[in-house]
């Protein structure tokens, strides 16, 4: 078992089978919701809770970002701290999973293993949070859900059928999010960074509207259908995008925007590894370093600059 870690206030938070009943569990719409869209509604809902959702991101949560998070913390983490916080008041517990591994044999950003200590540290410091650490390395995420759901003390039977209803829930959403209308004549655009990045309607959503006004078509990069490569780029959405680039034929793009997220480590160096791979299929490549700061605007004039760049 093990599956399950709370900073508890109460040390009888789950000490009946009917605990989970009517308790409503916070989770942050940012971050780590973007690696399993639907996948934590559905499951605590279908095993008893009453899950609450943040809103999706927009002008005052990268407002509130700013404010609230440590100022050297990279822009999605200062998000997710926002989302933290807009839950608070109207949940009993707030759900944040340590993940190290998404993927056998691949690692997360370290950032993810430290999130729910910092959270319960910081944020959510009044509130109790429910912790489970998914590392793929070591047991499926499957199991690690079939055992939280034992831990607090719910049917297995009932723990199986709320797995799959959140599994096909995930593969739906996921499919919803890349959804892409290819328009004949057209150029078309890569879209690449991490999930919580190209899914966050604050970081991504000023550039896919532009691109959306421009009328050229957009890819978003879909890391469900994506394959890894055998290099020695252990981080898991990392290595999937250098797959992507370094399979990929010129004549399937007219171009390759990559946003990250400002203050990203991984992405300051992997940058870099990304631009000659590109630079040698002689395909254009923008890279849009995106902060709480961040103006339409700004990103319009680039947008249209580096569109004509490409002769459209
Ligand atoms: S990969 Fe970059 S943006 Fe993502 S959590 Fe790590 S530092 Fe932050």
């Amino acid at each position: 078992m093990a599956a399950l870690s709370i900073k508890y206030m109460n040390l009888n938070f789950f000490s009946k089978k009917t605990d989970t009943l009517k308790k409503k569990i916070g989770i942050p719409r940012s971050f780590f919701y973007y690696f399993y869209p639907g996948l934590w509604e559905t499951y605590f809902s279908e095993i008893g809770f009453i899950p609450v959702l943040s809103k999706p991101s927009n002008l005052n949560t990268a407002n509130r970002a700013s404010i609230i998070s440590e100022a050297e913390h990279c822009f999605p983490i200062k998000l997710f701290d926002a989302h933290a916080e807009e839950l608070l008041d109207s949940v009993d517990i707030l759900f944040v999973p340590r993940i190290i591994s998404m993927k056998k044999d691949y690692i997360t950003c370290p950032k993810f293993g430290a999130l729910p200590d910092a959270a319960a540290a910081d944020v959510a410091s009044d509130k109790p949070v429910l912790i489970i650490e998914i590392n793929e390395n070591k047991k499926p995420l499957k199991k690690t859900l079939f055992e939280l759901g034992c831990d607090l003390k719910v049917p297995s039977l009932k723990v199986k059928n709320a797995i799959e209803k959140a599994y096909n829930r995930m593969y739906l959403e996921r499919e919803l999010l890349m959804k892409t209308k290819y328009k004949e004549d057209a150029p078309t655009f890569l879209i690449l960074g991490h999930p919580y990045i190209l899914h966050d309607p604050f970081i991504s959503g000023m550039i896919i509207k532009k691109l959306n006004e421009l009328k050229v078509n957009i890819e978003i990069f879909s890391f469900s259908k994506e394959y890894s490569s055998e290099t020695n780029i252990m981080w898991c959405t990392s290595n999937k995008m250098y797959h992507k680039i370094s399979t990929m034929e010129k004549s399937q793009y007219n171009g390759i925007i990559q946003i990250a997220a400002f203050n990203c480590g991984c992405d300051s160096m992997m940058i870099e590894t990304f631009r000659p791979v590109i630079n040698e299929k002689k395909i254009p490549y923008m890279v849009l370093i995106i902060d709480e700061h961040s103006a339409q605007a700004g990103l319009d004039t680039r947008l249209e600059a580096f569109i004509d760049s490409t002769g459209w």
